[in-house]
């Protein structure tokens, strides 16, 4: 089978991680603080938190904020679950706005209808690794004293006016989940332009301790510690960090690899009736963490179909980004017009792309393509 997605890892983070046990110091501690260091410098932010996962990253977010019961999050159900997830953790209501055909993302048109008196912050995902445009975003909501946190979870390496994406914000937050580009098997990273919210994410992140148990482990006197407010437990170990480093010294290279498989994908695909491929916006350009197409009304078989007729070539194709508003955890939650999202959660599908794909594997994916379609193939 030809994996959707598939992580570059080779000996080089065997190493790092090998390393990091025979120091004996495998929690949280000087790798983790030298990946936060490297990774704020390549996204172009002060202030660097490393986490447990993305998903803890965006509690973390929106608990800086102050955000709790009787507020609002703003929210696009056209994402992985954990986007809305954020908001209920922290007692507040997530509210589903719809997102653009173009590129899957929100934007001012379906955000402004759903921002009501009560809402505190807007999270806008960078889908599938396609940057959002934050800009028009950004001032709609300082205009009205609302946060804007970024879930660029998918979103290293992707550009957004030429900076990168998350460079700009208060608040962004990271994946390292081996379905994204750089990955530590398990992690998160929460950014931030604001040195005062980076101080309190890394208390926070740590049970809300005054000082990091690995300061405490280096002091040569004894320290007793002082928990300043009720924090959790979000921390990442140093064997993920050394993993990260590694990982974080071939971002270049990964981006240039997706970004040229995409293109070979959207020549090859062009001029199949039916079938829409996902490409960069105006504003910037993606990593392409997800290609998707979109089969329209000409496409002779419905997405479904498609996705068993590819696995049964050896293609493992998924279904595309998915909608919270329709699942059982949020079954009765009331929404408005998600219209958009509803036709691109059931006629999208993500094709396979990862680093180590060969032009064989790629034309496999597109004769199946094509022969689903009832085009020739040319073997
Ligand atoms: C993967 C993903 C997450 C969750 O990331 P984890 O690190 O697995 O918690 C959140 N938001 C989006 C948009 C994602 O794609």
């Amino acid at each position: 089978m030809i994996p959707v997605m598939k992580p570059w890892l080779g000996e080089e983070e065997a190493a790092a991680a090998a390393d990091a046990v025979r120091s004996g110091w495998v929690a949280q501690g000087p790798r983790v603080a030298e990946f936060e260091r490297r990774f704020a410098e390549r996204m172009e932010v002060s202030g660097a938190v490393a986490v447990s996962s993305c998903t803890t990253a965006l509690h973390l977010a929106l608990h800086l904020l102050g955000v709790g019961p009787g507020d609002e999050v703003v929210v696009p159900s056209f994402s992985f679950i954990a986007t809305a997830n954020c908001a209920v953790y922290v007692g507040a209501t997530p509210v589903f706005a719809d997102v653009e055909a173009e590129d899957g993302n929100v934007s001012v048109r379906t955000v402004e209808p759903v921002i009501t008196g009560r809402t505190r912050a807007v999270v806008v995902v960078h889908q599938g690794g396609a940057p959002a445009d934050v800009e028009p975003l950004r001032r709609l909501c300082e205009a009205r004293g609302i946060a804007l946190v970024e879930d660029a979870a998918c979103a290293a390496g992707s550009l957004h006016r030429g900076a990168p994406v998350g460079s700009g914000a208060v608040l962004a937050a990271w994946s390292f989940h081996p379905r994204k580009l750089l990955t530590t098997g398990e992690g998160g990273m929460l950014t931030t332009t604001d040195p005062t919210l980076a101080e309190r994410a890394r208390r926070l992140r740590e049970h809300g301790m005054n000082l990091s148990a690995a300061a405490r482990h280096q002091s040569r006197q004894p320290v007793i510690e002082s928990y300043l407010e009720v924090g959790f437990n979000f921390r990442m170990t140093d064997i993920q960090a050394a993993v990260g480093l590694v990982q974080l010294e071939k971002l270049d290279t990964m981006v240039r690899r997706r970004r040229e498989l995409a293109r070979d994908y959207q020549e090859m695909l062009a001029g199949i009736p039916g079938l829409r491929t996902v490409r960069d916006p105006d504003h910037g350009s993606s990593n392409f963490q997800s290609f998707w197409v979109e089969l329209g009304p000409d496409f002779p078989l419905a997405r479904n179909e498609l996705l068993t007729v590819l696995a049964d070539g050896g293609v493992s194709a998924r279904a595309g980004i998915m909608a919270a508003h329709r699942q059982p955890a949020y079954a009765g939650h009331p929404h408005g017009d998600l219209s958009t999202t509803e036709r691109l959660t059931d006629t999208t599908l993500i094709l396979p792309l990862f680093h180590a794909m060969t032009e064989q594997e790629q034309h496999t994916v597109v004769d199946a393509v094509r022969r689903a379609a009832g085009l020739r193939v040319a073997s």
